[in-house]
């Protein structure tokens, strides 16, 4: 029976990865994988197969979601550690030129006084107090995040990986339940 959905859905190998990554009570996928590593079943079409072990197209197309939901996770989880690294280094103090100097960390201005020559005074700039550089806050929402994934915030969002990573849908959940907005609590 052909069904142009299964057949376009993915390529086969890629359906062979996501078959082999369903629970193993999902008895159906387990024996449709079974047959496509079949050299008996080599002729047969993908929707074929699925037809011959009652696996529908909407049941084949919520494997290869939840297929690709794992997989970005694990993309996600793989590149995270580099991210959290820019946004503590965002959430920092960042030294920059003073513009009220321009970095030389003097001000200076001249006074005419009447019957004398003018005379140029010079003092310490007041914004960098001589060093010509001061520090600027850095990102307010970096730092929100930052407190908010370490748990020092009243709506903290902590994701639990453990040995047994809970499944793809409820990290999503998780995230969409924790506020971008935290109310920040006063840490003694
Ligand atoms: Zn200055």
């Amino acid at each position: 029976m052909h069904n142009a959905f299964i057949e376009t859905l993915c390529k086969t190998d890629e359906l062979k990865i996501a078959l082999s990554q369903v629970d193993p009570a999902n008895v159906k996928a387990h024996q449709f994988l079974c047959d496509m590593l079949n050299p008996l079943y080599a002729k047969w079409t993908t929707s074929q197969l699925a037809a011959r072990n009652g696996v529908s197209p909407s049941a084949l197309a919520d494997i290869w979601r939840r297929y690709n939901l794992s997989h970005t996770m694990i993309m996600l989880a793989k590149h995270a550690p580099k991210v959290a690294e820019h946004m503590a280094k965002e959430a920092q103090y960042i030294p920059v030129v003073c513009q009220r100097c321009d970095g030389w960390g003097k001000i200076s201005k001249t006074e005419f006084v009447e019957g004398e020559q003018a005379q140029r005074l010079e003092k310490d700039c007041p914004h960098c107090g001589g060093t010509g550089v001061y520090n600027s806050p850095g990102s307010n929402d970096a730092r929100k995040l930052m407190y908010s994934t370490l748990g020092l915030t009243q709506n903290k969002l902590v994701v639990d990986f453990n040995l047994n990573p809970p499944a793809p849908e409820s990290i999503i959940d998780e995230i969409e339940r924790a506020t971008l907005e935290p109310v920040f609590e006063r840490i003694e």
